[in-house]
């Protein structure tokens, strides 16, 4: 078994090594020996968290950071993002996930849920890059039942082909969203997650406009809609979840299902505030901090995603004692983690290696007189020094091993496929 120890680092504010055996936090001690080779790293001035989850993008997307802002949503997406997403390759897909899992490593974030179309591109560019990636093969079939039935037959098949890939990359499914898939189709979805323990990723409520239809259509609200379609359960992340009432909080809460919360997205697409994070925590629900793809948050720093929740909270309910940096923090990292059902997001002996170290020695880190505040209302991903993920070091005091040519790949494909099909 490999073994990784990190000496002499910051945790919780006392110096301490961290033993990795394999791929999992076997021991967190001062001074630990250890016989046989072992990968060691010096960890003086820097501190040891555990990594974030970004528990909704699309991180493909990457492709797409600056090109069409400012615009009204059908716009962008009808005359900006779908022409040219109709001419993606699995290529292209490729290389934006692998920017995109530069850019997470490099910000602190370990893990993420993903939903986008070539689910295999993203999960092969999650296994090289070394990080970990729930996929969700995407479900869009607005009502045509030979698509529907197509989507079940893949949900399948991928469920096979995943099989392929480490433990670092899991399966799930997407339903898009309940006005872009079927009432049928998203109860199979639940029992399709309950059949075989995956994640069942869905946008819900995340528009005025999403609940308008949605009463106009089926005369409910979209979480009593899928209530009464049978289809929630413990299963389901819904990301955004913004426009929720006290009866669909409720059932949410009864199904044991989760809500994301994407304030970069939610503020810049001016789709809406006041996410219900304390009625959520007072009934129980799990809650996970995403950014959202690229188009619509910008960059993918989960640190500036804490910092957006909290801040947005306050500001929605006018009470600055809501949101507090440490349950903000908790969402994006051990709750974040056990959204996705992996034993990560914690520093703590037994739980998987998925860590960062962070230096000290920075403007922004000091001083310290709190570390978790630090970390939400002052740092950004720019203080990540070290990053480890299922007990390997994918980036080291700042280097990343083949940076430069994701780099240059992924540029190249973006400029390529805007300027061939996008409007400059
Ligand atoms: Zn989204």
């Amino acid at each position: 078994m490999s073994s990784l120890l990190i000496r002499r680092t910051l945790v919780e504010g006392k110096e301490q090594d961290i033993l990795i055996q394999g791929n999992r936090i076997a021991k967190i001690a001062p001074h630990i020996a250890v016989e046989g080779f072992t990968q060691e790293i010096d960890g003086h001035d820097l501190i040891a968290v555990p990594g974030m989850a970004n528990t909704h993008t699309h991180a493909a997307m990457t492709l797409f950071r600056g090109y069409g802002d400012d615009l009204p949503l059908f716009t962008w997406l009808n005359d900006y993002i779908w022409p040219v997403e109709a001419h993606m390759t699995e290529e292209d897909v490729y290389w934006g996930v692998r920017l995109a899992c530069l850019e997470m490593a490099r910000t602190g974030t370990t893990c993420f849920l993903d939903m986008y179309s070539f689910p295999l591109a993203t999960a092969q560019a999650i296994e090289d890059s070394g990080m970990r990636g729930v996929v969700s093969y995407t479900l869009f079939d607005r009502g045509e039942e030979k698509r529907a039935r197509e989507d079940r037959e893949n949900c399948y098949r991928y469920l096979k082909e995943f099989e392929r890939f480490s433990q670092r990359v899991v399966y799930s499914i997407g339903p898009h969203a309940i006005y872009t898939v079927s009432g049928k189709q998203l109860r199979f979805c639940k029992d399709f997650a309950e059949e075989n323990g995956v994640v069942v990723h869905l946008h819900l409520s995340e528009t005025q406009k999403e609940v308008d239809d949605a009463l106009k259509e089926y005369g409910k609200r979209p979480a009593l809609y899928l209530e009464d379609l049978g289809a929630l359960s413990k299963h389901f992340v819904l990301a955004h979840s913004l426009y929720l009432s006290d009866e669909e909080l409720q059932v949410i809460a009864a199904s044991g299902a989760a809500c994301v919360h994407n304030p970069a997205s939610n503020m810049k697409l001016a789709s809406g505030a006041g996410f219900r994070f304390e009625d959520m925590k007072r009934l129980g629900i799990p809650v996970g901090i995403g950014t959202d793809g690229c188009s619509s948050s910008n960059n993918l720093d989960m640190f500036i995603a804490m910092r957006m929740a909290a801040l947005l909270g306050k500001v929605s309910f006018k009470d600055p004692t809501v949101f507090s940096a440490k349950e903000v923090y908790s969402a994006a990292t051990s709750a974040g983690y056990q959204i996705l059902g992996i034993d990560g997001g914690r520093l703590e002996e037994g739980a998987l290696a998925d860590l960062c170290l962070l230096r000290s020695k920075t403007p922004i880190m000091t001083p310290c007189h709190n570390l978790v505040s630090n970390l939400v209302y002052s740092a950004d991903g720019s203080v990540v020094d070290t990053t480890i993920v299922d007990g390997k070091v994918i980036m080291l005091h700042g280097c990343i091993e083949g940076e430069e040519e994701v780099l240059e790949k992924t540029a190249e494909r973006a400029y390529n496929l805007i300027g061939k099909y996008g409007i400059r």
